[in-house]
């Protein structure tokens, strides 16, 4: 398949669709309902027919292949001063991280990313570039500095108890002149390599593994973002741009009344005002009203959604028997996004 044009972007949201591999064919795959066309467009279901987007990945594709397709445009589109957001969205075990962070065997699109946002500073020394990053993870409405070591405390001593209710220490979303929306307090570093950049990353995500012990129920209920602004100098003019890369919390309900009544209705806030937004944005009509302040989320992301902004969505899906259902919703989603 051929790399994307910018225009495919214009006033659209990109959307596409990885299944991961299948583990085995034991795995609660006899029978497998789905078949993926090799159009690259299309993945239909026995009952529920054919779904199309802009990409559908074969389940063997590497992390770089699917680069090229959703987040390569976009990087080069913030290089030049426009906003950019990818969102990995799929149920728990579907792949999210993978794609984002990578293995032991392959680099992930956060690196990649990195790689191609250095490689261009590098090949334009007529203009001057600063890049800097933060690390946010909204959780049941808050959001914690993944950058600052206080946070692996706030986070393991987070009481359920506590939401709804504003806490001295909680961070703010305010209006930003230059960036559009700040969060008050927000740890941002300079970075100069690649290696840098990653390095920060990796000390976020050890804060965020070392608050609470329950890393992994957390973290298929949080949303991981990195952001990484661009600030460039050409020709004595300015341009400025964050890119926000972000590993949305798993797509699937709460699994038990307890974790309902627990987390109240804060379950996946932010996600489903996620929905909310993209579905307007992509209706691209300039009067509807897109509720972004009804989330976290929605309300940090503000800019790098809005005006022009690129989006490019990965949804990523398990191609199993077991998990028709969340499969259907994420493919629902990800029409909705369109
Ligand atoms: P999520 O973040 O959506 O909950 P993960 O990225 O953690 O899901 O993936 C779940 C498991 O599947 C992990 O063990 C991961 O290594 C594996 N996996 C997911 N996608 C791929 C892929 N494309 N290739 C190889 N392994 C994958
Ligand atoms: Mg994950």
């Amino acid at each position: 398949p051929s790399t994307p044009t910018l225009n495919s972007y214009k006033g659209k949201i990109n959307v596409s669709v990885r299944p991961r591999p299948l583990l085995s064919v034991s795995h609660g795959n006899t029978n497998n309902p789905w078949f993926i066309e090799n159009d690259n467009n299309t993945i239909a279901h026995d009952e529920a027919g054919e779904f199309q987007y802009d990409n559908v990945f074969d389940p063997l594709v590497n992390n770089r292949q699917v680069y090229d397709q959703v987040v390569k445009p976009v990087v080069e589109k913030a290089m030049d001063g426009f906003n950019g957001t990818i969102f990995a969205y799929g149920m728990t075990g579907s792949g999210k991280t993978y794609s984002m962070q990578g293995s032991e065997f392959e680099d992930g699109l956060i690196q990649l990313a990195v790689n191609q946002i250095f490689d261009t500073v590098r090949s334009d020394p007529s203009s001057q570039y600063t890049i800097s990053c933060s690390f946010l993870e909204i959780y049941n409405e808050r959001i914690f500095d993944l950058l600052n070591p206080e946070s692996a405390n706030a986070l393991r001593n987070f009481n359920f108890g506590s939401i709804g209710t504003s806490s001295k220490d909680e961070l703010k979303i305010r209006d930003d002149p230059i960036f559009g929306t700040k969060v008050i307090g927000l740890h941002e570093e300079i970075v100069t390599t690649p290696d840098d950049l990653i390095h920060l990353i990796h000390r976020g995500d050890q804060i965020r593994k070392t608050g609470g012990t329950d890393y992994n129920s957390r973290s298929s209920r949080s949303h991981a973002i990195v952001s990484i602004k661009i600030k460039k100098l050409t020709n004595s003019q300015e341009f400025f741009a964050t890119l926000s890369l972000c590993d949305l919390a798993g797509s699937e309900k709460a699994t038990t009344q307890i974790e309902r009544r627990k987390e109240g209705s804060f379950i996946n806030k932010s996600l489903l005002a996620l929905g909310t937004v993209i579905s307007k944005l992509s209706q691209n009509q300039g009067s509807l009203h897109i509720p972004y302040r009804d989330s976290k989320l929605t309300r940090f992301l503000q800019p790098s959604l809005s005006g022009e902004s690129v989006v490019s969505i990965l949804c990523t899906i398990h191609l199993s028997q077991i998990t028709v259902g969340e499969t259907l919703n994420t493919l629902r989603f990800a029409s909705r996004a369109k």
